[in-house]
């Protein structure tokens, strides 16, 4: 998926541990071959290069995901959009971009952008954008759900406890060995040598998006990977937004849409949804947490 993932479990012998670590590598690269919009042999594949031309019959898991990545869209109001990818052919983070896209350029990119021209058939499960040049891609929600994935089959074979983490996309079951919980290490932006301390994450996902790691700078501003869909233009003011939840998929979203959405709006969604947790770290250094946060060992 372009990115490591780390699998830890609890299991009686190392035998049996490398066993189960094995599966779940094997799920996360089925996955991988279902989601990746570099594949041409993936079904994301087939779906964009038919784009503004016809529908295509997909599997009822990527149907699936898909639908949940509408939901999304709703509930941020378009700031997550998997229909986001066709602005990858301007905004590129691997050394290759030199100059500033123009104006005309980032309008021009967001034309084909926008979830409402992602059209589902429930009795097909088929997908249609809608568009000619659309693109979808699962950037922003891929690691989680492959990362929930691999957590659900390990706990199916019986395995007690452990940790799937995708990049930083955390996702916890059952206790250490110890009888103690599991805990992880917030980074801090400011300073990603630092960690900010160590939270216990019980039966949940903690997954943080930062935008210290792909980004580019132009005149001394930093444009990072995670863009506003309805302007075209990466998101700005925030360093930072690790998103508590349930699952790692609907914390992996939700971390990227804070990031666009601002830390107002982005706050306020969150205090509005049931289990789910934020800390905003803004481009100044100060710290926002959502309001049911239990978190008071941090020194935030
Ligand atoms: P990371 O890869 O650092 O964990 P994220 O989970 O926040 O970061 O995902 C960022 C990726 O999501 C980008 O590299 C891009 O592929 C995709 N993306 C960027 N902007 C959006 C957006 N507004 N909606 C959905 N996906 C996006
Ligand atoms: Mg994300």
């Amino acid at each position: 998926m372009g990115s490591k993932f780390e699998i830890t479990v609890v299991a009686n012998d190392s035998i049996k541990g490398v066993h189960y670590i094995s599966m779940a590598v094997e799920e996360i690269t089925r996955i991988e071959k279902l989601i990746s919009s570099w594949d041409h042999n993936s079904e994301t594949w087939a779906v964009n290069t038919a784009a503004g031309k016809n529908p295509v019959k997909v599997s009822k898991e990527l149907y699936d995901l898909i639908e949940r990545s509408l939901k999304l869209s709703r509930l941020t109001d378009g700031a997550f959009d998997i229909s986001y990818a066709s602005m990858d052919r301007i905004w590129k983070y691997d050394g290759s971009m030199k100059i500033m896209p123009s104006d005309k350029k980032i309008k021009a990119s967001v034309s084909k952008v926008g979830f409402q021209n992602i059209i589902l058939n429930e009795q097909e499960t088929s997908v249609f954008l809608k568009l000619p040049g659309m693109k979808i891609g699962f950037g922003a929600i891929g690691k989680g759900y492959a990362a929930d994935k691999a957590k659900s089959l390990l706990m199916q074979m019986g395995v007690s406890a452990g940790i799937v983490n995708a990049s930083g996309d955390m996702s916890t079951w059952g206790k250490q060995p110890d009888g103690s919980d599991w805990k992880v290490a917030l980074t801090n932006p400011m300073d990603k040598t630092k960690g900010f301390g160590l939270l216990p994450v019980v039966d949940k996902a903690v997954v943080t998006s930062g935008n210290y790691e792909k980004y580019v700078l132009f005149d001394g501003k930093r444009y990072a990977h995670i863009i506003d869909p309805r302007t075209g233009y990466p998101s700005t003011g925030i360093l930072s937004v690790t998103v508590f939840a349930p699952k790692a998929e609907l914390a992996d979203a939700l971390a990227t849409s804070v990031f666009v959405m601002g830390k107002e709006i982005g706050l306020d969604r969150i205090n509005q949804l049931p289990n789910v947790e934020c800390i905003i770290i803004d481009d100044k250094g100060a710290v926002y947490k959502s309001k049911n946060i239990a978190i008071n060992t941090l020194g935030l």
